[in-house]
């Protein structure tokens, strides 16, 4: 049997045809679906686009796909997912089935490999999420950058800017490293140049500089880091209190943001403080896995619970 994985994000978009072993025998990467990010018009031409491919290379394969699982960062209100299905539908086999959902899952199979847990993803956006053993969902925002995301790629560089701002009569290693990027020696210029840019983007692109000024010793950093850290840690604390679960939590940091030690430990640091019995697990395989596993092993009976 054959199944289609496909993980959508703000940025970039990868989609897999595999076996249900997990072999993988087609893989294809586009742009970004994310359709509050990209527009439902692009998102659903660039899936028409990998699925196309999927299909010329492995037509023997595509035809016999029992299941797809799409993962779309901001794809789970129903109305992109009846878009996004309607408009795949005719492109697959007839028999297959179709699951449309936001990128939670894929992150936190591509951990767990199947099993529950949950997951805090901090990319460009952020979402907290959690799959309890009864199947049943629950989230913490993820409702993008104008509404939500905190602890996010975003969420980081804003601090930064907004830091730089306030304090404009320092030269902190933090201004200095805005100030660099931005190419000007005038903390006020960063204002157009921010709103002239894509200004999510051009904000996101921050979030580096302030782990870079954070190593070099920056106070204004260390604080904008430990508070970040602590908002994901009482959201990680609040889903497990909340959320049953027989057995002890396993928690998944995905995402840039969380290829950064320093945050990683700070965030077990406070969480130790705000909960007990729980683990870190790293993902060990891609997202597009995640969502292969979740195509091959569809989570039934799921309710969703919007916490
Ligand atoms: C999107 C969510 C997504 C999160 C993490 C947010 O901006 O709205 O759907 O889960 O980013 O990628």
């Amino acid at each position: 049997m054959y199944y289609i994985g496909i993980d959508g994000g703000g940025t970039k978009t990868v989609a897999v045809l595999g076996t249900s072993k997990g072999h993988i025998l087609a893989y294809r990467r586009t742009g970004a679906t994310n359709p509050n990010r990209a527009g439902l018009d692009t998102c659903l031409a660039r899936l028409h686009e990998l699925l196309t491919h999927l299909k010329e290379h492995h037509p023997t394969a595509y035809a016999h796909v029992q299941s797809i699982y799409c993962g779309i960062a901001g794809g789970s209100s129903s109305s992109y997912q009846q878009a996004i299905t309607a408009s795949i539908r005719p492109i697959l086999p007839e028999h297959s089935t179709i699951t449309v959902h936001h990128d939670g899952i894929a992150a936190l199979y591509s951990a767990t490999l199947g099993r529950p847990g949950i997951i805090h993803i901090s990319g460009t956006g952020s979402v907290t999420y959690a799959l309890d053993a009864l199947g049943n969902e629950h989230r913490l925002g993820g409702w993008g950058y104008l509404l939500g995301d905190e602890g996010s790629g975003f969420a980081i560089g804003r601090s930064a800017i907004r830091a730089a701002l306030t304090h404009n009569e320092r030269k902190s290693p933090l201004q200095k490293l805005i100030l660099q990027h931005f190419s000007t020696d005038a903390i006020e210029n960063v204002i157009p140049a921010v709103y002239q840019e894509n200004g999510r983007d051009a904000v996101a692109k921050l979030c580096p500089y302030v782990f870079q000024a954070y190593e070099e010793g920056d106070v204004m950093a260390k604080q904008i880091l430990m508070d970040t850290a602590n908002g994901i840690a009482v959201q990680l604390a609040s889903l497990m209190s909340k959320v049953h679960n027989a057995e002890d939590w396993t928690i998944v940091l995905a995402g840039g943001v969380m290829n950064q030690p320093a945050i990683v430990s700070m965030i077990k640091h406070t969480l130790s403080q705000k909960a007990s019995s729980w683990s870190i697990l790293t993902p060990t395989v891609p997202p597009v896995i995640g969502a292969l596993i979740a195509a091959i092993q569809p989570y039934e009976n799921v309710t969703k619970a919007i916490v």
